[in-house]
């Protein structure tokens, strides 16, 4: 269960350049959620403020009713999948993805059951011994996934998760984002260029534009009033 309320979200950047205006946003449990909008428009900044990566610099940032300001960002339940996957070249696919649970002190086998089940999911079952330059960039975006997974986290924030892979395989992880929202039943934000991936995954699709938001609409009503 996670809901998010941002209240006139606001980033000035320490150089004084101010990357986002007035964000407001309800997004209920379970959305999907899409920024869309030309490069530089804010899209990355805001995610990176919900994920704690990025201090907020204006405005209130709740989740579920709750005010993160003082939630330090690893106890907020948010795990967030990069553009460039962000692996560790020299640790397995396993230790890739046991790594933040090791982090939080879980037990080993609770680590091993998480790492197991999502490799499961993912199809990487047969990958867990392996360093990240003997994957294919598909199998790399399986593995930032799955380190996101075995967190089991409220929100799932994804920042152009598949804009390195070729076109068959952005349509075929497009699918399996879809099912992967459905099985983890997480909220998720997700920062795409692709007219289809925000068409097709998106609950609804929050335009941006020079930092501040220009449209929220279901896709289908975006469609039809573009
Ligand atoms: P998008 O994700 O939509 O491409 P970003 O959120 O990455 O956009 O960036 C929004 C704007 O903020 C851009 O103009 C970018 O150059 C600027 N920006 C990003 N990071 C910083 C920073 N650390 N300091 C100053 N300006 C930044
Ligand atoms: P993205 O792929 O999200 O567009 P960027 O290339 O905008 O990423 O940003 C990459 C890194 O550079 C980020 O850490 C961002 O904060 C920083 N950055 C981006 N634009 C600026 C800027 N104008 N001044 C300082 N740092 C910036």
């Amino acid at each position: 269960m996670a809901s998010l309320s941002l209240k006139g979200i606001e980033k000035q950047y320490p150089n004084g350049f101010k990357a986002v205006h007035n964000f407001n946003l309800e997004i209920a449990d379970k959305e999907f959620i899409i920024f869309v909008g030309p490069s530089g428009c804010g899209k990355s900044t805001t995610l990176r403020m919900i994920a704690g990566l990025e201090d907020i610099t204006g405005g209130t940032l709740e989740i579920d009713g709750k005010a993160v300001n003082d939630v330090e960002p690893k106890d907020r339940d948010i795990a967030m999948v990069f553009q460039n996957y962000a692996l560790y070249p020299h640790m397995t696919v396993y230790d890739n993805m046991a790594f933040a649970l090791k982090l939080r002190k879980v037990s080993k086998d609770e680590i091993d059951k998480a790492v197991r089940n999502a490799a499961k999911i993912l199809g990487l079952e047969s990958m867990l011994d392996r360093k990240p330059k003997a994957l294919s960039g598909g199998q790399r975006q399986r593995v930032a996934m799955g380190r996101a997974i075995v967190r089991n986290p409220k929100v799932f924030l994804m920042d152009e998760p598949l804009s390195n892979l070729d076109a068959k395989l952005r349509v075929q992880m497009r699918i399996e984002i879809a099912k992967l929202h459905e099985r983890l039943g997480a909220t998720m934000i997700y920062v795409t260029h692709d007219q289809t991936e925000a068409m097709t995954l998106g609950t609804r699709i929050v335009v941006m534009k020079d930092g501040i938001v220009q449209q929220v609409d279901t896709p289908k009503n975006l469609y039809n009033n573009p």
